[in-house]
């Protein structure tokens, strides 16, 4: 059945209506003096306004996060798990609500927010898993007599700060995994998408989560709210998703108090097709590693590195699936690609884009601006992209696929490296060992073969080089807000 205008926009003001927009602190809804409007990236419209916490309410989202920690980590293991599990199950009750409001705050089309919910709520059942399986070690001292007892305990109050493009996912990788090991959080979410964290603060609540225990502020003046924050002793962890020169600042002023950090910052994955590759898994896989999140991911496929033989054949077939996607507003009926988050990210975009043609790069596909309402950007192929390009080695984030080729193995894999980042990689082979020696010699935290999508929340994620320290999901991911005590017990 079509969808009337009429349908969405009533559906919309309920969706938006039924989010609590203050501060989030002690369990309170609280009031701030200001407020933040939240725009719609497909209209540009305003959807509705949040609190915009002041420095001195940050500082008091961190005092009720102290006064909760103690209790919190006292709190049996089983009992945080099942909280966690009960708002794993919440979100799944309400799996159409944070669709559409991850959709209307950030722009990404239905189907995949709602993919989001399912990626993001399991964060929640993993770490609700793994919250009863944290545990120390105990053994003999290799000269004998004395014993050596290793206990895990949780580290202290976390200071959050989450990015636009995952609204729900970037949230729930770090809440819980800090939740289940025992920490008290401060989560303050990207000024661009504050509605889905605040929703699931609201979800928490109705989890059973004690008062102090999350707490949540949306500002529009992150610097002045987040630097005392990291600069009080009371705090004993900084866990940060969102830009690598973000990220530098943040790990600077974190260096004063040797304060422990978590950091998943950018990236610029190269996504290598060889000449044994199957073709047609090359470009399946190429569409979802480009085109999941309208190429919004620090994961998204940013440099097409095709063997020689095949490239020609390749980016063929690739821009005829590019250009035939539906570009609309994502909760359109038929959508696959949205606007872009706002008119800045889609200049940049644009900006790459116009530097890599006057470097002598051919448009296969897009390459320009969609309608005059929204942030829309058409998914675009180049063909011949130079290695002096911007796009290079900067992050497009956006839907544009630029194929470069080479010649051998290892000169692929030297392209592949050739960046300050090392997050994610793909390689499309049949070759067995080829698949082993490329995994090898990628520098990055992360390698996908045959496959265009690698996050799993029970597999380790994170990148190395200027993509960050720690990881988040899996076993690893809990580690990160736990301390290793060591005891040493004379007989
Ligand atoms: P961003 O760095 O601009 O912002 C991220 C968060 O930091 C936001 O909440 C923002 O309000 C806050 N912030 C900005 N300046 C700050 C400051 N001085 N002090 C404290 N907080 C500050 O990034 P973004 O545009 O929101 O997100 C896109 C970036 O995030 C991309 O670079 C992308 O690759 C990266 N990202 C990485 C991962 C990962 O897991 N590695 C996942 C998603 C996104």
């Amino acid at each position: 059945m079509a969808v009337t205008a009429q349908d969405i926009s009533a559906q919309i003001d309920r969706v938006v209506g039924a989010v609590p927009t203050d501060l989030f602190i002690g369990g309170q809804w609280v009031a701030a003096a200001e407020r933040i409007e939240v725009e719609n990236p497909a209209t540009g419209e305003t959807l509705t306004t949040v609190a915009d916490a002041t420095p001195e309410q940050g500082m008091a989202a961190l005092d009720a996060a102290v006064a909760a920690q103690v209790s919190w980590a006292a709190t049996d293991p089983r009992e945080r798990g099942e909280i966690l599990r009960r708002a794993f199950e919440l979100v799944h009750a309400r799996a159409e609500q944070f669709a559409l409001l991850m959709t209307l705050e950030m722009g990404k089309p239905l189907p995949e927010a709602r993919g989001e919910v399912v990626y993001g709520a399991e964060f929640l059942r993993w770490f609700a898993e793994e919250a009863v399986r944290i545990h120390g070690r105990y053994a003999v001292a290799p000269s004998g007599g004395t014993r050596l007892l290793t206990m895990k305990q949780p580290v202290g109050p976390v200071y959050a700060i989450t990015p636009w493009n995952f609204p729900l996912a970037m949230g729930t990788r770090k809440l819980g995994p800090a939740l289940a090991a025992g920490c008290t959080v401060v989560i303050k979410p990207a000024e661009l998408t504050p509605l889905t964290t605040l929703a699931l603060a609201a979800v928490l609540t109705e989890a059973g989560l004690p008062d102090g225990v999350v707490n949540v502020v949306t500002t529009s003046r992150s610097a002045a709210v987040s630097e005392p924050i990291i600069a009080d002793p009371r705090l004993r962890k900084l866990t940060f998703t969102g830009s690598t020169p973000v990220g530098r600042t943040l790990i600077a002023q974190s260096a004063e108090r040797v304060l422990k950090v978590s950091m998943e910052l950018g990236g610029n994955a190269p996504f290598l097709v060889f000449d044994d590759a199957d073709l047609d898994r090359a470009v399946d896989g190429a569409m979802l590693a480009k085109m999941r999140n309208i190429g919004e991911a620090c994961t998204a496929a940013n440099r097409f590195l095709v063997h020689e033989s095949v490239a020609e054949d390749f980016a063929q077939r690739f821009a005829a699936r590019m250009a035939a996607l539906t570009v609309a507003p994502g909760y359109a009926e038929g959508s696959q690609v949205g606007p872009l988050v706002d008119g800045r990210s889609r200049d940049k975009v644009a900006e790459l884009v116009a530097d890599a043609v006057d470097r002598g790069a051919r448009v296969l596909t897009g390459g320009k601006n969609i309608g005059d309402r929204g942030w829309f950007y058409a998914p675009t192929v180049l063909q011949g992209v130079s290695t002096e390009a911007r796009m290079f080695g900067e992050e497009i984030f956006g839907p544009v696929a630029p194929i470069t080729t080479f010649a051998s193995e290892d000169e692929g894999l030297a392209l592949a490296n050739r960046t300050e980042y090392g997050l994610v990689a793909y390689a499309f082979t049949q070759d067995l060992s080829r698949a082993l020696r490329v995994s090898e010699g990628l520098e990055t935290g992360m390698v996908g073969i045959n496959q265009g999508v690698v996050s799993n929340p029970a597999a380790p994620f994170g990148g190395v080089k200027a993509s960050g320290l720690g990881r988040e999901g899996g076993a690893e991911g809990i580690d990160e807000y736990l301390e290793t005590k060591y005891v040493g017990i004379a007989l």
